[in-house]
């Protein structure tokens, strides 16, 4: 079930910031933003009210170091910190836009110094039940103003995380070159607790309310979606009325399969010798990267195993340090998924 509301999460404003999305079948997204101000509650009470006034609310106001945070609005509703690019609402582009105003500064990137706690563990597990993948679709947000990478096509057709540098027709360039990895490495998506997100259990009746959606109650439909429910009652072109009864149920074939969690880019270094070296090497071999080991692969860390994470990393269209032939989170999370 996808979350609405983060439980946790104080609610900031009248809950009203925006409305339905114009361009719903589009994939579910991210936008990160940065408030270009200081952190502590001062600021996030002073920019909370700001963005307000100028009618300019995401859906959420992060503060990386207190780990405090709130929300404007549903994730199931657009919220309005993004300019249009010309006559597309950008706002309003995917099944869901989620925007994010992280109290920090695009020169000075958060994830340099932040301290990330239970809040934002609940907001990636929120962003993660809307179906959103822990990928950049236009890499890692820019460095500078003049790097912003604004891919219309990208932005119009993939899912993912985006910053502002990447949304078309607009011109700020937060949220800065934060580390990605960090980013998802603060939140493993393997990790226990949801922090109060609501989810759907593996078997649930449940009983369609006003304002309801398909999206809302985590049903993906269309010819390219994977259902994640199946549907009593329910037959195309996809209706639900309120007072509908529905049986939802996990199903083996929509289950993805289990991602076993990545053990930190520590045990992937050269010098290193351990078990995950060889699981790495062999998934890497079931991947079709098995033409890299002369031998193995085995517990020490080779520069076959490198080659062979380097050539999966391209594989993906990285780039750069984004495929410099040591795994990270994300390589680890595609490599078994
Ligand atoms: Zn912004």
């Amino acid at each position: 079930m996808a979350t609405t509301w983060i439980s946790g999460a104080e609610r900031l404003g009248d809950g009203s910031i925006g409305g339905a999305m114009d361009k719903p079948d589009a994939p579910a997204r991210v936008v990160w933003h940065t408030t270009e101000s200081g952190h502590g509650n001062a600021a996030f009470d002073s920019v909370a009210d700001y963005l307000i006034q100028k009618a300019a609310e995401p859906h959420i106001l992060y503060d990386p170091v207190t780990d405090r945070i709130g929300q404007y609005g549903s994730f199931a509703e657009s919220a309005r910190a993004l300019k249009n690019d010309g006559s597309t609402r950008t706002n309003r582009v995917g099944r869901a836009c989620i925007q994010i105003e992280v109290l920090a500064r695009a020169g000075d990137p958060f994830t340099a110094y932040w301290r990330p706690g239970k809040n934002f563990k609940a907001l990636m597990a929120a962003i993660r039940s809307w179906g959103i993948l822990d990928e950049f679709p236009m890499g890692t947000p820019a460095k500078t103003a003049s790097a912003a990478k604004r891919d219309r096509n990208k932005w119009l057709t993939k899912g993912g995380h985006y910053g502002h540098c990447n949304t078309p027709g607009n011109d700020h360039w937060d949220p800065g070159a934060i580390d990605v990895k960090a980013l998802f490495a603060a939140a493993p998506a393997s990790g226990g607790s949801n922090g109060g997100a609501s989810t759907s259990p593996s078997s649930a009746a449940y009983t369609v309310k006003a304002g309801d959606t398909l999206s809302s109650i985590g049903v993906k439909t269309g010819v390219a979606w994977k259902t994640i429910a199946t549907l009593n009652g329910i037959k195309s072109p996809y209706t639900i009325t309120v007072g509908q009864k529905l049986k939802l149920k996990a199903t083996a074939t929509t289950t993805r399969p289990s991602v076993p969690a990545f053990p930190g880019a520590g045990y992937f270094r050269p010098g290193a010798k351990n078990s995950y070296v060889t699981q790495l090497g062999q998934q890497l071999v079931k991947r079709g990267y098995g033409r890299y080991y002369q031998e193995g692969p085995g517990p020490t860390w080779t520069a076959a195993d490198r080659a062979a994470v380097r050539a999966f990393q391209h594989a993906q269209g990285w780039t750069g340090t984004d495929a410099d032939g040591y795994p990270g989170p994300l390589t680890w999370k595609k490599l078994f998924s």
